[in-house]
């Protein structure tokens, strides 16, 4: 009775909006919850994954930070889910479907961040993007190797989560189907490029007064102005999505679009890109690259909780490898003698 309840409540949405009772569904069909929706309790299985709590230990920017305030994938993975929430329930979509997706969109991050997934890119035929080993983590390896069997939108949403570097609305790898998969992939750029502002000037990398003028006068002078100046943006921009009128899509305005861009782009040349930040990244993907190379010589050392026994040995190392946080991933290549890791106390 509570979950019908909760079905009547979405229908109350705007007429773009997913609702879990119209959901395309679950690769194994399986008996409804007597009290969440579909979406609600996707978002549960994903929270309580032991590769989300992993995510408290893994790079965002900057790499094992002794210091307590940087970021990690954990708290970026809790501002994209809020941010993506405000979003959602301001245009009158679903913030459950929002909610699931944006806990899940990182989840298959490597340690040491984009420099462990540029590693392991080298090791497989196939390459390895963070967006699809999300979805294989979530679909395949986690609960013991079933996968969670969740709804296809939110696997889809976090698929499609990733954005190429010309612009925050790039396709990169696809647009999701729904409006709430188009609003965390927003969400993400406008979560990890406020915050990671206030990491590169934590570590002295970039002054306030470094920040391009566009966005200083566009969106704010101060880290809750900037947040809030890209979202309410967002919102208004995007109105037709709750049924108002005109074509629903998930957008800026070009002012907030360019500013945004521009804000984006510096971060990229100044903090991502920059030589302090890289030798980090490139000593980080010489333990990646160190210990895939060991585990695939090694298939007996790979704990089968993280791959799939069948799998060829190379993509059981890079999922168990990919697995691992930055400091066990550290630690791990020190007992196993790689010099790389002496010496990085975590
Ligand atoms: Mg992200």
């Amino acid at each position: 009775m509570v979950r019908r309840r909760l079905e009547e409540d979405e229908q109350r949405l705007s007429p773009f909006a997913a609702r879990s009772s119209t959901s395309r569904g679950r690769g194994q069909p399986e008996a409804p919850s007597p009290v969440r929706t579909d979406f609600q309790r996707d978002r549960d299985r994903i929270l309580h994954t032991k590769a989300f709590r992993r995510l408290k230990h893994k790079t965002q920017v900057f790499i094992a930070p002794a210091q307590d305030h940087y970021v990690t994938r954990l708290t970026h993975t809790l501002e994209v889910a809020q941010v993506a929430r405000t979003i959602t329930r301001a245009l009158n979509l679903n913030e459950d479907l929002a909610e699931a997706a944006a806990l899940g969109h990182d989840i298959g991050h490597g340690p040491f961040g984009h420099a462990g997934e540029e590693a392991l890119a080298e090791c497989l035929p196939e390459g390895f993007r963070h967006n699809y080993q999300s979805v294989r983590v979530l679909d395949k390896l986690e609960n013991g190797g079933h996968g969670l069997n969740l709804t296809f939108e939110v696997l889809e949403a976090i698929e499609k989560s990733s954005k190429a570097r010309e612009d925050i609305f790039a396709e990169g790898w696809g647009i999701p189907e729904t409006l709430e998969g188009q609003v965390v992939k927003t969400a993400d750029a406008i979560a990890y490029v406020n915050h990671d502002i206030l990491d590169a000037i934590r570590a002295g990398l970039i002054t306030e007064e470094d920040l391009p003028r566009a966005a200083r006068t566009e969106l704010g002078q101060s880290h809750s102005e900037r947040l809030n100046s890209l979202v309410c943006d967002i919102v208004e921009a995007s109105w037709a999505a709750t049924g108002a009128g005109g074509d629903p899509v998930i957008q800026f305005s070009p002012r907030i679009h360019a500013a945004a861009n521009e804000l984006r782009e510096f971060m990229f040349r100044r903090v991502y890109l920059y030589d302090a930040t890289r030798q980090e990244a490139e000593r980080g993907k010489r333990i990646v690259l160190f210990l895939f190379r060991h585990f695939a010589n090694n298939p007996d050392g790979i704990s089968p909780d993280y791959s799939l026994p069948g799998d060829p040995v190379e993509r059981r190392a890079a999922d168990y490898v990919s697995g691992m946080t930055d400091r066990y991933a550290i630690r791990q290549a020190r007992e196993l003698g790689c010099p790389e890791a002496e010496g990085w106390h975590v």
